[in-house]
């Protein structure tokens, strides 16, 4: 039995912030009931993808205002679980919910609807033909505990509103939190169990992953572990898109205003203590403001109230590869961490920026891209042309100029990786056409029959070869083509009676 369907939420967020005690008795799902849990999402969802695209946008549109009348509530649920600031929880989680699910609202019927295709290809005239969006069925959500709420809310609410069912597997660190996710929606009007919740660790996970009746897996989380699921997924033939993480340049040309950009890098460094996919890690300053800008950051770090790492290991670990201090506060707080030198490639996730100096445009791009990791990148100057090419050659997903994140709360925005911070997208039109399968459909009433069908004969042959260029030559020449070819083409016609 799972524990989505036996607890209310409203008794779940009631739980004092005392809640590692309250997430350590969350009933753990066993893993051989996942696949019963698959079940009974498959046999809801096969009534839910024939639900007309209005009515499925609706139960979206109501989901952003039950997220919104729900809001206190969720905060405290998410601050319970992860003790970061509540700012944060309302910011970067209510925000991404509540616009997402606008946005799917409003876009996921014209995204999806059929597409009629046309052809130019004039042996092709009497066809009619579609692409189709078709729901995949019940597809895996596996999800990290960093943003508990608006991660496993814009992978479900999106699959949900593509026609799909969902098991979602929530971070164990953060079971709580993920349930509100469910009830958010059923509340809005989707079909009570279309959405399932499994609660537990690795094993639970890969019970998911290996089920046959899983479509597809929607996996945000770490490199080694998405490297496993992948595997684990390609070898039973299950799609797969990763969400998985970086190591964020941010490059600050001379040039960059610079209250802003030093505000703007202390923002994505030290955002969720550090702990954001997205986070910046390593800092690019071009050589004549190096010293000021790093100056400046270092005192805008020195103070700062961040909320606490995850776990005692994660602060540990942080600690070792920085020389990180720790505050006088008991607990798992550390202070943000400025270094000037290059850290290894590895992901950081805690409060800790490398900030080095670079000489010029190509510069600044190598040293970009300089790392196995390709998650999201930001630029900051004034003059956009160079902004704008820089940010092309930046081997990321994503890139901002003169800001930071925001587009993870924007429907119409991807999200995504290159390189080893996975493939996939999430949001914008790429993450619904992720949920469905394409079919191309067509319509001919067969009144042509298909010159290049049997039997083969050295006229017929002949003939086709000639009508390449007619039917697919370019300006002038393809007239005098089909002037050469005429009686291949009228032999051609004939076959085709
Ligand atoms: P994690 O990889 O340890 O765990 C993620 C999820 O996978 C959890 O639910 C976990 O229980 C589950 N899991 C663990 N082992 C599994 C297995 N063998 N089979 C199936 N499931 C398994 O990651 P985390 O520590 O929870 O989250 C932090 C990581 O997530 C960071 O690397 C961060 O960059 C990344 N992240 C990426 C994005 C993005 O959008 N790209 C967003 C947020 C976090």
């Amino acid at each position: 039995m799972t524990v989505a369907t036996t607890t209310s939420a409203s008794e779940l967020v009631s739980v004092s912030p005392a809640t590692l005690e309250a997430v350590g008795s969350v009933p753990r799902t066993d893993p051989r009931d996942v696949h019963a849990a698959v079940e009974r999402s498959r046999s809801v969802q096969a009534r839910w993808a024939n639900v007309d695209a209005a009515a499925r946008a609706a139960v979206l549109r109501r989901a952003a205002a039950v997220v919104r009348e729900h809001a206190d509530a969720i905060a405290d649920s998410i601050v319970a679980e992860t003790a970061k600031p509540r700012t944060e929880a309302i910011a970067n989680e209510l925000y991404t919910a509540v616009d997402q699910a606008r946005w799917l609202a409003r876009e996921a019927p014209r995204v999806l609807r059929d597409e009629r295709v046309r052809f130019s290809q004039l042996h092709l005239k009497t066809k009619k033909a579609w692409l189709i969006y078709e729901p995949l069925g019940v597809v895996a959500a596996i999800t990290p505990w960093n943003i508990p709420f608006g991660i496993p809310f814009v992978q479900v609410a999106a699959s949900v509103a593509a026609g799909n069912g969902v098991v979602l597997k929530p971070s164990e660190l953060t079971p709580l939190t993920a349930v509100w996710v469910q009830r958010v929606l059923e509340e809005a009007g989707m079909p009570a169990g279309l959405v399932q919740v499994v609660q537990g660790e690795a094993d639970v996970g890969e019970a998911l992953v290996a089920d046959p009746g899983v479509a597809k897996i929607f996996f945000t989380g770490s490199v080694g572990v998405g490297r496993r699921i992948a595997a684990a997924a390609g070898a039973r033939g299950c799609p797969v898109v990763l969400e998985l993480g970086g190591r964020d340049p941010m490059v600050v040309f001379a040039d960059a205003d610079l209250d802003r950009a030093v505000d703007g890098a202390t923002f994505a460094s030290f955002l969720n203590a550090g702990q954001a996919c997205v986070s910046t890690e390593r800092i690019y300053v071009e050589r004549p403001v190096y010293e000021e800008f790093t100056s400046r950051l270092r005192e805008r770090a020195h103070g700062l109230d961040l909320g606490p790492l995850i776990s005692e290991a994660q602060r540990d670990r942080v600690e070792q590869r920085v020389d990180a201090t720790r505050p006088e506060r008991e607990g798992w707080f550390l202070e943000p961490v400025v270094v000037e030198r290059a850290l290894p490639d590895e992901e950081l996730f805690g409060p800790a920026v490398s900030v080095e100096p670079f000489d010029g445009e190509a510069e600044a791009v190598a040293r970009a891209n300089d790392t196995e990791f390709g998650l999201a990148a930001s630029v900051w100057t004034r003059d956009l042309a160079k902004a704008d090419r820089v940010a092309r050659q930046i081997e990321t997903g994503i890139v901002w100029v003169n800001d930071f994140g925001y587009s993870f709360s924007t429907g119409q925005a991807a999200w995504g990786g290159v390189k080893s911070s996975g493939f996939g997208r999430t949001s914008s039109k790429h993450g619904l056409y992720e949920r469905v399968r394409v079919k191309y459909v067509d319509s001919d009433r067969g009144r042509l029959r298909p010159a290049w069908w049997f039997p083969y004969d050295d006229e017929t042959e002949r003939a086709l070869r000639a009508a390449l260029d007619v039917l697919y030559g370019e300006g002038f020449d393809r007239w005098r083509a089909a002037w050469r070819a005429r009686r291949d083409l009228m032999h051609l016609v004939r076959r085709s009676r």
